[in-house]
């Protein structure tokens, strides 16, 4: 690209300087710099250097060309910013609100390049390698007499032997080399991300023969890929129903077509099992990208996709951004994960962006839940994308029969205790039998409701049909009931509005408590407990799940950690503790999650030849979300959960973008979230937003910033994309110092 001139985005996240500010090109950067290019520049008043990134190359100068600055240098080692990642970089700035710089970061996960790893090898280009170390022996000089002996016997030899095990030094290498004696050959090496026992020794597996249904499923996607058709699956299978063999198959196919792929898995189902079988069927094509990598290693993993050395990259949200020049497929396992949406600005979703990076790299996109997120299944009924399905287990035993039990009976039978009678006796039950029990405790979200222990009865709000939570005024020892939403608040209830119980209130229960209660009722029982106390420290995940897979316990207590991926063969019995904590957590997605950990929970049980038991405790056996999840029937959730979505117009049916504002001044942080939802109101009030809020956030302050929230509603989500860029204007007009503002579309958490 020709053109004196870079309009540079610098590389501070704030509004305020979120636009690209021109630069002269010097001659001698001219051949280096083009679009993406990442460069040093003067900035500001103080001509600071700081990095930037060229966004456009012109040759109109904005202003007075003899007052622009000129660029520094070109960031030694910096990784640019490709065609695609920069409009990728710009689509995810128009669709989640955030600085262009922010933007670009996200998508260039690794920003700096590592040194290289240099593997030096030193060849002996005397014939006479012999009579050279004879000659320096009788001269004296041991060293060269040693290597010179040593490359007789074998002429190519790895330098790290050299000055290692024969001691010599680099000096010593040097003069022979320059002597003509021996040569230094160089070879780039990389860093590989797989753990050392997985990659060696790879033998190639065969993959086993598919089953007709999982056959079909790859084949429709290849066909429609032969046929340059290109769209968003979404596979439908239950645990163990031959997903992962369905997704190795497509892989392989588009491999053949000289295309490559990415597999998205949450990091914490990312296990090395996974792993194993990627690498035994693709050997050394296949990469991975995660957490646990050091930057060298994320840097040559980074480095070999853009070369094109590897085919398939597995890892996180952020293995989306691998820079694949061939991209032809992407693949979201466990598509409904929460870890899939970035909790930092910019507030992406991976399963969205990764179709946007499928449109611009003609893709096919293949989505695989056990229990599909409502989004996706919504867009398959409405026939947006194409759904199939995988409906039985092909190994692992029969599904686990299912108790519901009814918390508000134990209580009227005088059981107070933290376990019903079910499962206590089915607990004493597997201590005799010497087999494993998994009880588990849901704290995610868990945002403090209220409920009463007769009826079952949960205080809501009105306006947004989620439960309320409580809020204890420590001065003056009352407690309110607030909506997260709308701010809806009403003094704390003494007795049930339903059957006016005195048992009404808020649920307290955490994991060590039930260690203790444990150890109290199961005196013998070997427990262990996993949460985020007892994690901290790393390895401690790993450690307490080896523990109990080598029988070293026989209780494992914890919190949703403990559902995820991991296959115990001797766990014959599920407890899930309180299934009501994840089902009153005070946003429209709490069903959702709910439906989706009994599940997942359930599956943990019978894994093997035992069959498995599941005891579900709860106050509201009544409730769709249990009962279908008691019944492992998805579909007969979805349809009651999508008619609330569709009545209280919560996404997926409409959208919902929340507008956080940030402050270091609570009253001036309160009126500019007002002011903003009166613009959003005013400026869009044609397009019939419905507006939340104002209100205080639901933790009201971090670190002394003042949190308010309010939400914007609308059936189409370009709509509230529009808003969003009406605020973000009117923010920008502003100069508002304190504050800053976030938005998040179609939220997963709470605020
Ligand atoms: P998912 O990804 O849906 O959990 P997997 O692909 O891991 O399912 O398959 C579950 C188990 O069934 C694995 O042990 C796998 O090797 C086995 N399996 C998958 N497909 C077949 C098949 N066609 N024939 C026999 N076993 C299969
Ligand atoms: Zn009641
Ligand atoms: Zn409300």
């Amino acid at each position: 690209m020709t053109g004196r001139f870079a309009n540079i985005i610098v590389d501070i996240s704030h509004e305020k300087v979120d636009r690209p500010f021109q630069y002269r090109i010097p001659e001698a950067l001219r051949e280096e710099i083009a679009v993406g290019t990442a460069v040093m520049i003067p900035f500001g008043r103080g001509n600071k250097l700081i990095k930037g990134y060229v966004m456009e190359i012109t040759d109109k100068a904005e202003y007075d060309e003899e007052r622009l600055k000129a660029i520094d240098s070109v960031v030694k080692g910096g990784i640019s910013a490709q065609g695609d990642a920069l409009r990728l970089a710009w689509w995810i700035k128009e669709n989640y609100g955030s600085t262009m710089i922010a933007a670009l970061k996200t998508v260039l996960p690794v920003k700096q390049k590592m040194k290289q790893l240099v593997k030096k090898t030193l060849v002996c280009k005397a014939d006479a390698a012999a009579a050279k170390a004879e000659e320096f022996e009788a001269k004296h000089q041991k060293a060269k007499a040693r290597l010179m002996r040593e490359l007789s016997i074998q002429p190519i030899i790895p330098q790290s032997l050299v000055t290692g095990k024969l001691n010599i030094t680099a000096q010593t290498i040097q003069s022979l080399e320059k002597a003509g004696l021996i040569e230094v050959q160089s070879e780039d090496i990389y860093r590989s991300a797989l753990p050392a026992n997985v990659s060696q020794g790879w033998q190639k597996k065969q993959p086993g023969k598919l089953s007709e249904k999982q056959r079909a499923i790859v084949d429709s996607i290849a066909a429609e890929f032969q046929a340059g058709i290109r769209q968003t699956y979404l596979l439908h299978g239950v645990t163990g129903s031959g997903k992962t063999e369905v997704y190795m198959e497509l892989i392989d196919y588009v491999i053949a077509q000289g295309k490559q792929a990415i597999v998205l898995i949450p990091e914490i189902a990312l296990t090395y099992q996974t792993l194993v079988r990627f690498y035994q069927r693709f050997g050394d094509r296949v990469s991975v990208m995660n957490s646990r990598l050091s930057a060298g290693e994320r840097s040559d993993q980074y480095e070999r996709a853009a070369k094109g050395a590897i085919d398939i990259m597995i890892g996180p949200r952020s293995a989306l951004f691998t820079p694949f020049e061939r991209l032809g497929l992407v693949i979201i396992d466990e598509e409904h994960e929460g870890s899939y949406k970035s909790e930092s600005m910019p507030k992406y979703h991976a399963r969205e962006v990764a179709e946007a990076l499928c449109r611009m790299k003609h893709a096919s996109l293949l989505l695989g839940s056990a229990t599909p997120s409502l989004e996706s299944y919504y867009r398959a009924q409405k026939g947006e994308i194409t759904l199939f399905e995988l409906k039985e287990r092909l190994a692992g035993g029969e599904l686990a029969q299912v108790y519901v039990e009814d918390l508000r009976d134990e209580l009227k039978s005088g059981n107070r205790s933290i376990f019903s009678r079910r499962l206590h006796a089915l607990i004493e039950d597997r201590l005799k039998k010497g087999e494993q029990t998994m009880l588990f405790i849901n704290r995610r979200g868990y945002a403090g409701f209220v409920s009463c222990r007769a009826c079952g009865y949960v205080m809501k709000c009105p306006h947004c049909d989620v439960s309320l939570s409580e809020h204890t005024d420590r001065h003056r020892k009352t407690s309110r009931l607030v909506c997260h939403y709308c701010g809806y608040e009403t003094p704390n209830v003494i007795n049930c509005p339903q059957c006016g119980s005195k048992y009404i209130l808020g649920f307290r229960a955490g994991t060590q408590q039930i260690e203790e209660l444990l150890h109290k009722e199961f005196p013998a029982a070997r427990v262990l407990r996993m949460d985020a106390d007892t994690t901290k420290s790393k390895d401690s995940y790993e450690q307490i799940l080896s523990q109990f897979a080598n029988e070293e316990a026989d209780i494992l207590v914890g919190t949703q950690m403990i559902v995820k991926g991991h296959d115990f063969a001797k766990v014959t019995l599920v407890g899930i503790l309180a299934a009501d904590m994840s089902l009153h957590a005070g946003d429209y997605r709490a069903g959702e999650r709910t439906f989706q950990l009994l599940t997942q929970a359930a599956g943990r049980a019978g894994r093997s030849a035992l069959a498995g038991e599941v005891v579900i405790q709860t106050y509201q056996p009544e409730n769709y979300t249990i009962i279908h999840a008691a019944n492992q029937d998805y579909e007969g959730f979805y349809e009651e959960e999508i008619s609330y979505r569709d009545l209280m117009m919560y996404p997926p049916v409409a959208h919902m973008m929340a507008v956080l504002v940030l402050s270091a001044d609570a009253l001036t942080g309160a009126e500019h979230a007002q002011e903003l939802a009166d613009r959003a109101k005013d400026r869009c009030g044609a397009k019939n937003p419905v507006i939340i809020g104002p209100t205080e956030a639901s933790i009201g302050r971090i670190n002394d910033v003042y949190r308010y929230i309010f939400y914007v509603k609308h059936r189409d989500y370009q709509v509230l994309v529009d808003i969003k860029n009406e605020l973000e204007d009117f923010i920008g007009r502003l100069q508002w110092s304190t504050d800053s503002v976030q938005f998040d579309f179609d939220p997963m958490s709470n605020y």
